[in-house]
């Protein structure tokens, strides 16, 4: 599938901004049939976005990375997604062999080589067969983020980025969990506000920014994934 020209995604994204998530997916599936997947991350907006796919049985695939350093509590909440909806998740690991156990951990000796090699690379390979991926990124998350379109030209993986919550706020977020049931990770309850692997998260404390518990201590703050392209965050 060739890459959709600048002024066919700058008109989509004008044509979408302010539409409801559904209208949007449904917009970006039909352009891109059959080449479009949800990254889901468990947080509230990927999980109202999983919400959504599947109530509207839009096609989109989903898709884990699964570093094998996920929270008990999320792996749970990957199973109780896929029963209640009745999807299966695609889950998308890292090839590097199993860690020497006598060495300290990847994420304390090299915290952003650890991010490239399970998280990153998995990604790009993923995505390399991918016209489309859909993301949960929302303009008030980071000022990184403040400008995201819902469609938008990836220039980082070569990919166009779908951002179907990105006018969305926190509050809407939540307002749709609670209006649809949908299940979340029983660690928000516990000041996990956005939540990655279990080394590297801790809770937020009350008037921090919310994805401060992410790396606490270090100057990393992003995985990496949605970096702008030339090395910019
Ligand atoms: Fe490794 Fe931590 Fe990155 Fe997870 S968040 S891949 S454990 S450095």
């Amino acid at each position: 599938m060739s890459a959709p020209a600048r002024e066919e995604l700058a008109a989509l994204a004008a044509a979408l901004e302010g539409k409801p998530p559904a209208e949007i997916l449904a917009a970006a599936a039909a352009r891109f049939p059959g080449a479009i997947a949800l990254a889901c991350s468990f947080g509230p907006e990927d999980v109202v976005l999983v919400d959504v796919i599947a109530r509207a049985r839009l096609g989109v695939e989903i898709f884990t990375l699964d570093t094998g350093f996920l929270f008990p509590e999320t792996y749970a909440l990957w199973a109780r997604l896929e029963e209640r909806y009745g999807v299966k998740f695609r889950a998308v690991r890292t090839d590097l062999p199993a860690e020497d156990p006598t060495l300290p951990p990847p994420w304390q000796r090299d915290p952003d080589a650890c991010c490239d090699a399970r998280k990153v690379v998995p990604l790009r390979r993923t995505l390399a067969g991918l016209a489309a991926w859909v993301t949960g990124i929302r303009r008030d998350q980071t000022p990184d983020r403040a400008n995201a379109k819902v469609i938008e030209w990836d220039g980082r993986f070569g990919l166009v980025k779908v951002n179907p919550l990105a006018a969305w706020t926190s509050d809407a977020v939540w307002a749709h969990v609670r209006a649809h049931d949908v299940p979340t990770n029983p660690l928000h309850a516990q000041g996990y506000l956005s939540i990655g692997c279990a080394p590297c998260t801790t809770p937020v404390r009350p008037g921090e920014d919310p994805r401060s518990g992410r790396w606490r201590g270090r100057e990393k703050t992003e995985c990496g994934l949605h970096l702008k392209p030339g090395g910019g965050a």
